[in-house]
């Protein structure tokens, strides 16, 4: 697999308009292409052309038993790829109405047209719809359903620019479309929904943008990410290895738990940079680089999120450290990629 990897603006119109044509005419030839999404870039390939969709496997180096999420051209179209149950019907459609589209992906039972090695041989398919500008673009006029993880290898660390896709997968695929960075940063929440009464059951399998605030007006809300240790979960490509860097990394519960070692350099993953949170003199760091600069919020920490973590990596330290956020919110998500980044380095 040698290609010449071509990025594609769209920040003028006549580019973008380019740029989305070169995507259709790419992903109607069975190619896979790099793509913007809300979340994070994702490599997208024709949802129903499994030849297309090994593609992205190879492409990634992914390994056939971990899914992939469909996006449909738009919300009014879950049954192209799924069987919705008539018990679930309408808090389909509430959260539907309400997040889509948007960081929301929904586990139902998938319908025969949808290939085996999207789902992993799985009885369900995950759904969602992107509200990335390009991205509907692009899904519009190709007017079918892509299949479009997160355009990075496999167990690596998630794209949130054009730049992140390429150093990931140069001369892997034809093209890149870069708008810019990607919104929120973190992949979209995934959700199971199961009938109950007086409300359903929402059980988040995946952490991301959306939080159990969000989606407690819909139903009981529980958080099921299994232990990065345990073994098969709900939401098979939670694997305790991804998100990894290639540099150790270890997230610390409190400033007292780093005794720095004599010779080694070591980068900080901070969460604001402050001096009161007790992380910034613990030693003499290599680098400091901080997650939320700006306003000391969770939703800034989660836009910076991967790509301070690609940063830190390329630094060739001999450990990152990272500070513990708050665990609600966009935190949940980040601390659960934090624990499966370090555990790979634990013994
Ligand atoms: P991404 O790499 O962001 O496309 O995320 C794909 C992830 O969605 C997989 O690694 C799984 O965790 C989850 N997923 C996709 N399809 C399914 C499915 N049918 N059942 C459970 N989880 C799924
Ligand atoms: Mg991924």
């Amino acid at each position: 697999m040698s290609y010449v990897t071509a990025v594609l603006r769209t920040d003028e119109p006549p580019l973008m308009h380019q740029a989305v044509e070169e995507a259709v005419r790419l992903l109607r030839e069975g190619e896979v292409v790099a793509l913007p999404t809300e979340t994070v870039y994702g490599l997208a390939a024709n949802a129903l052309d499994p030849v297309a969709v090994t593609k992205i496997f190879e492409a990634k180096e992914r390994p056939t038993f971990d899914p992939l999420i469909v996006h449909l051209p738009r919300k009014d179209q879950i049954d192209l790829v799924a069987e919705v149950p008539q018990e679930i019907v309408h808090t389909v459609k509430q959260l539907t109405e309400r997040f889509w589209p948007g960081p929301l992906t929904l586990l139902l039972p998938k319908k025969p047209v949808v290939p085996d090695i999207v789902t992993a041989g799985l009885p369900t398919v995950a759904v969602r719809v992107s509200s990335n500008g390009i991205f509907k673009r692009v899904i519009g006029a190709f007017d079918k359903p892509l299949a479009a993880p997160s355009a990075n290898r496999f167990g690596s660390i998630s794209p949130t620019s054009a730049s992140a896709v390429l150093s990931e997968l140069d001369g892997r695929i034809h093209l890149i479309v870069d708008a810019g960075a990607s919104l929120y940063g973190l992949e979209s929440t995934i959700i199971r929904i199961e009938p109950g009464t007086p409300k359903p059951f929402i059980t988040i399998v995946r952490p991301g943008p959306l939080t159990p605030d969000d989606l407690k007006p819909y139903g009981k809300v529980k958080v099921a990410i299994r232990s990065v240790i345990d073994g098969p979960s709900d939401s098979p490509g939670q694997l305790a290895s991804h998100y990894a860097p290639r540099t150790p990394l270890r997230l610390l519960s409190r400033p007292s738990d780093f005794i720095p070692e004599e010779g080694k350099r070591y980068a900080l993953m901070s969460y604001r940079g402050e001096e009161k949170d007790g992380y910034l003199h613990l030693c003499d760091w290599e680098e400091v680089m901080m997650l939320s600069p700006g306003n000391g919020k969770l939703p800034e920490a989660a836009v910076r999120f991967f790509h301070v973590l690609r940063r830190l990596d390329e630094l060739g330290v001999d450990e990152i450290i990272a500070e513990p956020l708050h665990e609600h919110g966009m935190g949940i998500a980040m601390m659960d990629k934090l624990r499966r980044a370090s555990v790979r380095f634990a013994s």
